[in-house]
């Protein structure tokens, strides 16, 4: 991977000259307006175009977990960077803040996950990321969390949380200070072979209109909107749940770090509220026009069992205020899509006939809001490094090999597997 130093964060729009090359990017969540932003900001005359508003799909809902540890070396580097740009964002993008805490990966006793940690931790550890293998006592030493039934964790340091939704606007603004068009409400397909895209929306019904390239980050829609244009992939939307909730009856906050219970399958973070937990997978294809967006009752039972397990705050603290254990204040809980792919990578660069010059961004597996400002980055430089006739293949091409397109056929069979489990992080 490689990737320039070219500033992405300008408050000036770049300058055009006759020959900047027209981008359309399709879906303006997390992927979508930082490729926008980051087109625009390197010469690109962009348009962004989602059919709600910004932030509309998967992005707004969120969890805003942020990590670098990964043990696979292009995640490591695509996080190390991801996290890099939110971290200078915290200082330069208005209206978006970034907070560090630490992740601590947590896994009990009789797990047969536990005997992959200390391998996973070496891994992660070899590729720079600060990630250290703890004993369960010196955990319980460090944190309010409970610690007896574990068999080991890691603790990775240079993790963090934010709220997407701000993410997404604020890299919104950043995309039109960069001189990015951006029309929501206007949901488009493509039009042919080629970077055509037909312009549904209400105020231009019909309009066809031609770029130089096209890049498609719509998130749980991208197999519906590739195969109504006769391009099959293997990209799957899962549902996935979170919630938010008050503890010790809505006067304490959850001041520990984030905490991804393995064994559970649940995760918590602080919130402005109190906390944030989620998890919720429901590993079944899911119908991006038709799903459930509420969170369901077995979900919040489930998890608020594993919160009074697992936090002091809770358990100590209980719903009422009274002292008693029992579940946090519950105040939202909610579902969204994520997407995965055979082997749970993504796919990012061109699409079908590199000629036709329409490039993809899809598949995260749960992780593609804490990789978009990398995920932007690259197929910013990605798609102006095509359009100059450096191809995918070229050993200088931005592009991520690993995350080719075409290494599918598209019509693969395979089990959606929940992205943030340890065996998900461990595969060769
Ligand atoms: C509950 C929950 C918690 C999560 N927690 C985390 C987390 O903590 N960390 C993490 O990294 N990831 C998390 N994820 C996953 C994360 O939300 C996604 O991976 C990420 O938001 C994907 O971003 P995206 O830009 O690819 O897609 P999206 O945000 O879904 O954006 C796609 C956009 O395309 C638009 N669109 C679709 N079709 C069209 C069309 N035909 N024309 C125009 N526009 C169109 C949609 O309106 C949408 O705005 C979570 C997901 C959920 C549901």
């Amino acid at each position: 991977m490689s990737r320039s130093d070219a500033p992405t964060d300008r408050d000036v729009p770049a300058d055009r000259g006759p020959s900047s090359p027209e981008v359309a990017v399709v879906g303006g969540g997390a992927v979508g307006v930082t490729a926008a932003a980051d087109l625009a900001a390197r010469g690109a005359d962009v348009t962004l175009f989602d059919r709600g508003d910004l932030g509309a799909g998967s992005s707004g809902r969120a969890a805003g977990v942020l990590y670098d540890a990964y043990a696979e070396d292009v995640d490591a580097a695509l996080a190390a960077r991801a996290m890099e740009r939110f971290r200078a964002f915290d200082r330069s993008l208005p209206g978006f803040s970034f907070t560090s805490c630490p992740y601590v990966i947590a896994v009990r006793e009789g797990d047969s996950d536990a005997e992959a940690v200390p391998a996973m931790v070496d891994r992660m550890r070899a590729h720079g990321r600060d990630v250290s293998l703890v004993d369960p006592a010196t955990l319980g030493d460090r944190f309010p969390i409970a610690t007896d039934d574990l068999a080991v964790a890691a603790v990775a340091e240079g993790a963090g949380w934010c709220d997407p939704a701000s993410y997404v606007a604020a890299t919104g603004e950043r995309a039109r200070r960069e001189g990015v068009a951006v029309e929501t409400d206007t949901p488009v397909s493509l039009a042919g072979d080629g970077p055509e895209l037909r312009v549904g929306g209400v105020e231009q019904p019909g309009d066809s209109r031609e770029f130089d390239a096209v890049v498609v980050a719509v998130g749980a829609h991208t197999a519906e909107f590739l195969g109504d244009a006769g391009i099959e992939v293997p990209v799957v939307p899962y549902r996935v749940q979170a919630l938010t909730a008050g503890v010790g009856g809505g006067s304490a906050s959850y001041d520990a770090p984030m905490v991804y219970d393995a064994t559970a399958g649940a995760y918590v973070r602080p919130h402005p509220t109190g906390l944030l937990a989620g998890d919720g997978t429901e590993p079944v294809p899911a119908d991006p026009e038709d799903y459930d967006p509420t969170g369901d009752d077995w979900f919040v039972e489930s998890v608020s069992s594993t919160l009074r397990e697992r936090l002091d705050a809770v358990g100590e603290g209980g719903a009422d205020g009274a002292g008693e254990t029992d579940a946090p204040d519950v105040e939202r809980a909610w579902a969204g899509l994520c997407t995965a792919t055979p082997d749970g990578d993504p796919l990012v660069g061109p699409i079908g006939d590199p000629a036709d010059r329409v490039f993809v961004a899809a598949g995260w597996q749960g992780h593609g809001f804490m990789r978009a400002p990398a995920i932007g980055e690259i197929v910013a430089e990605g798609v102006l490094a095509s359009l100059d006739g450096r191809e995918a293949n070229d050993p200088e091409s931005p592009w991520i090999d690993a995350f080719a397109p075409d290494r599918f056929d598209g019509d693969e069979e395979f089990e959606i597997a929940e992205g943030m489990s340890v065996e998900g992080r461990v595969r060769e």
